[in-house]
């Protein structure tokens, strides 16, 4: 039995093959997938596990989020599960793996049990949690951020997407507003599988990261006033150039974050010039910026380099730079133990694991506040992501599965097996 156990493995093949399949709910020509949080491919995707759930016998639950439980009954029913979870929501131009593969496998390692007439000692949940994305309704992880009491319910069912529907009433529409509150289950331990949405894996060749933290946030909205003035008449040493000064505040704020990394990162992803035309200086630019960074001190300290440096070139060249904090959120350290877990069970399968600390916000970044958390991550092609061109090749697939499936099966004991 103890070798049965210990060789135990999933279908991959099943696993593929439900991948494939169930990606023509909001499937793209172009091989993508577009299934927005709570719209109809959102209802179909959620029906098919659902029937999936009912036809295998396990026990199914909807919460007033909509987060969907799908749990497989263990011999002790008074220990609190051990769960698996992820999403089945996706961006406007998706792909087939971003949280789709985490639920997806845990499917598949219920089914391997069930295969394999094993009976572990606690029960075993598998979790879809709503609108991880937040791509129709902002903010995301709205599901596991509600379940973990850091979004109210109130807050969350009320907001709205673009055409003014709220998330209650698009949950009543589709029919998965439960009646189960969101928050009310117990968890001992959540084990999330994803694809790494990053490239590190893949240039180191690796199969299995092990995320033991996930980086804090800083977002700001920043501006440049200079002065607005003819591009023939004023002089260089007469200007206050937005732009020029702006574009100075951009290399400084890449110098912080390379002295920061590879634990920081920091990104200006929008900027606007006023008034934006060929011969007038510009006047202003309107900008965001974002830090990120796996210690908590240091990304206080990436703030502090930045409204220095935003200050010093306001001075040295007249104009005002100013950024402005709109959102944070501190880094997260994942569980110890569960950690060790994944990590043990990846090396008993025969891999060489990689420590990670995951730059992208995860359900189970928000879950960590309230239950023991941690994560696999498997690697993507080309570290591409949150396009319609994701991939990741059936082998990482089914190693990540086996990996999900040998840890859930050390948390959860098997009877008469330690
Ligand atoms: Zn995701």
């Amino acid at each position: 039995m103890a070798s049965r156990l210990s060789n135990l493995s999933v279908d991959g093949e099943r696993l593929w093959q439900t991948l494939m399949d169930t990606a023509r709910f909001g499937g793209t020509p172009k091989g993508g997938v577009r299934r927005l949080a709570l719209s109809d491919e959102d209802r179909q995707v959620r029906n098919w596990l659902a029937d999936q759930a009912k036809s295998a016998g396990y026990t199914f639950g909807v919460d007033d989020l909509g987060n969907m439980y799908v749990q497989r009954p263990g011999r002790d029913q008074t220990r609190d599960p051990i769960a698996m979870g992820s999403h089945l929501d996706t961006q406007p131009t998706g792909g087939k793996f971003d949280g789709v593969l985490g639920v997806l496998a845990g499917l598949e390692v219920l089914r391997t049990l069930d295969d394999a007439k094993i009976e572990t000692d606690a029960p075993i949940c598998l979790v879809n949690w709503t609108n991880e994305e937040g791509a129709r309704f902002a903010p995301g992880e709205m599901g596991s951020e509600v379940f973990a009491g850091d979004v109210t319910h109130e807050f969350a069912l009320s907001r709205k997407d673009a055409d003014g529907i709220s998330v209650a009433e698009a949950l009543q529409r589709i029919g998965y507003g439960g009646n189960e509150r969101a928050g009310e289950r117990r968890f001992a331990a959540m084990i999330e599988l994803h694809i790494e949405q990053g490239p590190v894996l893949e240039s180191q060749n690796l199969v299995i990261g092990v995320v033991d933290a996930a980086k804090g946030q800083m977002w700001y909205n920043g501006s440049v006033l200079g002065r607005e003035s003819h591009a023939g008449t004023t002089p260089m040493d007469l200007r206050r150039d937005a732009f020029t000064a702006f574009s100075e505040f951009s290399l400084e704020i890449e110098r912080i974050a390379r002295s920061e990394a590879p634990a920081g990162v920091g990104t200006i992803g929008v900027a606007t010039i006023g008034p934006g035309a060929r011969n007038t200086i510009p006047g202003s630019v309107e900008f965001s910026l974002e830090f990120r960074h796996s210690n908590g001190e240091r990304l206080a300290a990436m703030h502090d380099a930045a409204a220095a440096a935003a200050e010093r070139i306001s001075a040295g060249r007249g104009v005002s730079v100013r950024i402005e904090r709109i959102w944070q959120k501190a880094p997260v350290a994942f569980a110890p133990q569960i950690v060790e877990i994944i990590d043990a069970a990846a090396k008993r399968l025969g891999h060489q694991t990689l420590r990670m600390t995951s730059g992208a916000g995860h359900d189970a970044v928000a879950v960590a506040s309230v239950v023991p958390t941690a994560m696999i991550f498997v690697p993507c092609k080309d570290g591409i992501s949150h396009n319609e061109a994701e991939n990741a090749t059936p082998r990482d697939c089914t190693a990540g599965a086996n990996v999900l499936l040998h840890s859930v099966l050390g948390l959860s004991g098997v009877h008469g097996h330690d």
